[in-house]
């Protein structure tokens, strides 16, 4: 082992080596601020690319009444809006919509599975309460 003529790279910092004393080096605490540098960058550049997504397309609208939803500021990394409906009243329209058919065959019986439907719409409300 010996030292790195002139040392760290970036700060100087005396660095050994087992190879050429003229091979320059960057020392752990460089490298971390290089790494957090780069993450930095990509992680400005990301959201500036999510605006710019965000500003190209126009306000969601609820799919059932075609309000625009209110704070729909939320994509998904495909570009989706996360909100579908205004609220939760709309969402649960939908649904019952979607679920007529079944409803129609036994009104005054819920199967299991509709249960457990009826029980993942709730969840869902839920979610879509919270901010
Ligand atoms: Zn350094
Ligand atoms: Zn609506």
């Amino acid at each position: 082992m010996q030292k790195v003529l002139g040392g760290c790279k970036l700060c100087g910092k005396p660095m050994q080596t087992n190879r050429s004393p003229l091979i320059h080096r960057t020392c752990d605490a460089c490298k971390d601020e290089q790494l957090r540098q780069s993450n930095r960058r990509l992680t400005v550049r990301r959201k500036a690319k999510r605006h710019a997504i965000k500003a190209a397309l126009k306000p969601p609208q609820c799919q059932r009444c075609g309000k625009a939803i209110e704070g729909a500021h939320m994509l998904t990394p495909n570009g989706q809006w996360v909100r579908k409906f205004c609220g939760t009243r709309c969402r649960q329209a939908a649904f019952q919509a979607r679920n007529v058919p079944g409803r129609r065959l036994r009104p005054d019986m819920l199967t299991s599975e509709q249960a457990l439907e009826t029980a993942k719409a709730v969840a869902q409300a839920e979610r879509d309460k919270a901010p």
